[in-house]
């Protein structure tokens, strides 16, 4: 990414949406996002939409003017919602916020998007579309708890790109029990071969509280040997980049300077609004970072975002923390080094008012550079590509 790509990208006063939509068809069960599972019918679609107008306007009064940066309608399901509530809740941000060009994406799943819901979503505004593939093997998506197969997934990719949409990302889970490195790959090269200008691939982790966590615990859940699937991470890498794609976050690719415009606002450092039930937001607040969530609670979001407190426990909000200096600064190390550009620390240091280079930092630092495990390039630090599957530990030790 060029130097003005990266300063184009991180205007002060920007703010980013976050807009969750918690319903899904099915729950999978390696899912750990706040998601219910219900039929289309019985969701509260125009109430949804409707709480979420009040919330929105008490936050934006809140907040006070910024430029809108990009908008992520995310889940849950938002291709289950109805485009109208959906096209709602987007004409309310854009009007809330001036800004221009802005990427506004939606998540959709095969299961819920095909020709008419494609050109209702652009319609009402969304240019920007990241379907939930996964995996292109029936045996793999059942395991998975998916509702489509292979060519349901295909065919939705198919519709997303010729439905005119500006952006299409695909999503791509690999490192699942019985799939090869290979597998992984001809997987992504498939994807790759369609037009997408974007993938995200990730390995499939298992977290506690889900059906997958509860599996593993009791060692009844097949998984894949961990130098497979760091096989398949590598597999899966150099397939893409065969294919024109730049490796520009360890789990992204993007074709022609496609990025998720606001998944890198965010890693570099971004305040966003986060809006709806389960949601979470970081904004700026007397002088410094608050974050907070909505509560996880669908019936008291829909009664509570007139009256309850916006930013501190209530009804509506759940968590509510101001993000001290140290914390800030560790968290743009660990998101920013994720990135292929890294992180200019002095600048990270400044913005968030913690101190960038301690003694420890500058040991870790040299000793990391030493193992070829660190790039440092005047203020910025970044993983180089060779070290990327250890980048948890990389980061560790820098903190
Ligand atoms: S469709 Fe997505 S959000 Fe919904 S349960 Fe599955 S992984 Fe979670």
């Amino acid at each position: 990414m060029t130097d003005a790509a990266v300063s184009a990208a991180s205007t002060r006063r920007a703010l980013s949406v976050y807009v969750h939509f918690p319903w899904c068809l099915a729950k999978c069960p390696y899912c750990d996002f706040f998601s219910l599972a219900a039929q289309r019918d019985a969701i509260p679609h125009g109430a949804y939409a409707d709480a979420m107008l009040r919330e929105l306007e008490r936050r934006a009064a809140d907040v006070g003017p910024h430029e809108l940066a990009s908008v992520f309608f995310g889940g849950g399901t938002p291709s289950l919602w109805e485009p109208k509530e959906l096209g709602r809740v987007l004409a309310a941000i854009s009007g809330a916020f001036g800004g221009k060009d802005v990427e506004v994406t939606a998540e959709c799943n095969p299961s819920s998007f095909d020709e008419r819901r494609a050109e209702e979503l652009l319609r009402v505004g969304v240019n920007r579309v990241s379907l939930g593939v996964q995996g292109l093997e029936r045996e793999r998506l059942a395991f998975l708890g998916r509702l489509h197969d292979a060519d349901g997934a295909l065919g939705a990719l198919r519709t997303a790109l010729g439905a005119g949409f500006r952006r299409v990302s695909a999503d791509l889970i690999f490192g699942v029990a019985g799939e090869s490195p290979d597998v992984a790959r001809r997987e992504a090269l498939t994807i790759a071969e369609l037009g997408p200008t974007h993938v995200s691939a990730y390995a499939l982790t298992i977290e506690p509280g889900t059906r997958f966590g509860a599996l593993a615990k009791a060692n009844k859940l097949p998984l894949l040997e961990e130098d497979l699937v760091a096989r398949s991470f590598e597999a899966v890498a150099t397939a893409l980049e065969g294919a024109g794609f730049e490796h520009y976050e360890i789990s992204n690719f993007a074709r022609g300077g496609h990025y998720a415009e606001h998944n890198l606002a965010i890693w570099r450092g971004g305040t966003y609004l986060g809006l709806g039930t389960g949601a979470w937001g970081t904004v700026r607040r007397a002088g410094g970072l608050l974050r907070y969530r909505n509560a996880p609670a669908p019936e008291r979001y829909l009664s509570a975002t007139a009256t309850a407190p916006l930013w501190e426990i209530s009804e509506l909000v759940s968590d509510a923390e101001h993000v001290d200096a140290a914390t800030a600064l560790s968290e743009r190390l660990m998101l920013g080094l994720r990135l292929a550009e890294g992180v200019d620390l002095a600048r990270a240091a400044a913005e968030t008012g913690a101190p960038g280079w301690t003694r420890e930092r500058e040991r870790a630092a040299e000793r990391l550079v030493r193992s070829g495990r660190l790039v440092r390039d005047g203020a910025r630090l970044r993983i180089p590509e060779s070290a990327w599957l250890f980048a948890d530990a990389v980061v560790r030790e820098l903190m």
